[in-house]
């Protein structure tokens, strides 16, 4: 293995060895498991979307797609109150972050981000040489806004945060924004629909502010990579100037199709986050009553562990009887299991084997 990698790192470009890559949660080829690891949606999406894809598929597959996603930014804009020039989409709000990062980020100063927050920050940084600092959450694993009260070239926070699934209200973002008027503070809302207090509503006072959301969670999307911004004109325009220089197609057709039909099912999309809510307050008693400290959650997920079982135990013993979750090997967290709210059967199966092994 040590002899491959010298022989390929003569062709690579320096900045590869300095990347961090981002390493996704697994997704088993297998059936018969029980998946908890990576936040999806235990639904499908609104059969409204599948309907759609198809009709794409046999229509327009031969055409290139809209370069401006027109109809999806209108449908979206229109729900938030605001102009499609104020809504960016990407294949999924990763590359939009990704977007971002390159477009809006490149400050000598440090971008500030929580140090228990969404891996891909980091990466992005490295990726794209922006410098950054990790601000500690407190005890509770809390975000502690009075420590962004400092010099700095930007902020992005994930509201709710992830992995924790802590969310802030809006009157703390908004005192962030008026803090920091000449900085871009980006509010990543990936789990926002699952009880969290959006920052959009700001969106048309603060120029600093740019929202990033994604329809891989509560509309049940993750395979089809759909995300999108919403920002002013100026932000906007910033990461579609990156885009342009990238990939002028931000979305294939079926993506935009699927997009748009599930953008606007809003009786689906309500029915289903509310299930999701349900169980999750419901798995979160259960947990309790079996002895975890859980964190409480606003999102798809709940953050949890056991006061007398590590979490790489608790992990492998789960995993062996066909149940994933996610754990992260960071100091301060990695006793601690991130739980994705399956349906309400598949939280009774992950109880049952929790009741075998502890
Ligand atoms: N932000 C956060 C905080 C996330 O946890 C995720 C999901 N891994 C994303 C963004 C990206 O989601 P997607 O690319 O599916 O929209």
């Amino acid at each position: 293995a040590v002899r491959l990698e010298i022989t390929m790192s003569r062709f690579w470009s320096p900045i590869v060895h300095s990347l961090i890559p981002y390493v996704a949660g697994e997704q088993p080829t297998a059936g018969g498991i029980t998946k908890l690891n990576t936040n999806e949606s235990p639904y499908g999406p609104s059969p409204l979307v599948l309907e759609a894809i198809s009709k794409a598929a046999s229509d327009t597959l031969r055409l290139y797609p809209d370069p401006t996603a027109r109809e999806l930014r209108a449908a979206i804009a229109e729900s938030f109150g605001i102009d499609k020039d104020e809504v960016f989409v990407g294949n999924g709000s990763d590359e939009v972050l990704a977007h971002t990062f390159q477009a809006l980020l490149n400050h000598e100063r440090p971008l500030l981000f929580p140090d228990i927050s969404y891996s891909f920050y980091p990466t992005y940084c490295r990726l794209y040489g922006i410098a950054y600092q990790q601000v500690p959450v407190d005890a509770e694993m809390r975000i502690c806004l009075d420590d962004y009260r400092q010099p700095c070239g930007a902020i992005i926070l994930p509201n709710p945060n992830a992995p924790t699934g802590i969310g802030l209200p809006q009157d703390d973002i908004e005192s962030l924004l008026k803090y920091h008027p000449d900085q871009v503070v980006v509010i990543d809302e990936a789990y926002v629909d699952f009880g969290g207090e959006s920052a959009v509503p700001l969106v048309g006072t603060y120029p600093n502010l740019l929202v990033i959301q994604t329809l891989s969670k509560s509309r049940g999307l993750a395979g089809l990579r759909v995300g999108f911004a919403v920002g002013q004109r100026p932000l906007i325009e910033a990461l579609e100037r990156v885009k342009d220089s990238f990939n002028s197609y931000p979305l294939d057709r079926l993506a935009l199709a699927g997009a748009v039909a599930a953008w606007k099912d809003r009786d689906w999309f309500d029915r289903h986050r509310a299930m999701i809510i349900a169980s999750r307050e419901r798995l979160a008693v259960a947990l309790k009553a079996l002895g975890f400290h859980v964190l409480p959650s606003s999102a798809n997920f709940l953050f949890a562990r056991h006061p007398n079982r590590a979490g790489a135990e608790l992990t492998a013993e789960l995993r062996s009887r066909g149940i994933l979750t996610r754990r992260f090997s960071a100091d301060r967290i990695s006793d601690f299991l991130r739980i994705s709210i399956g349906t309400d059967e598949e939280c009774d199966r992950l109880l049952a084997a929790l009741g075998e092994i502890l």
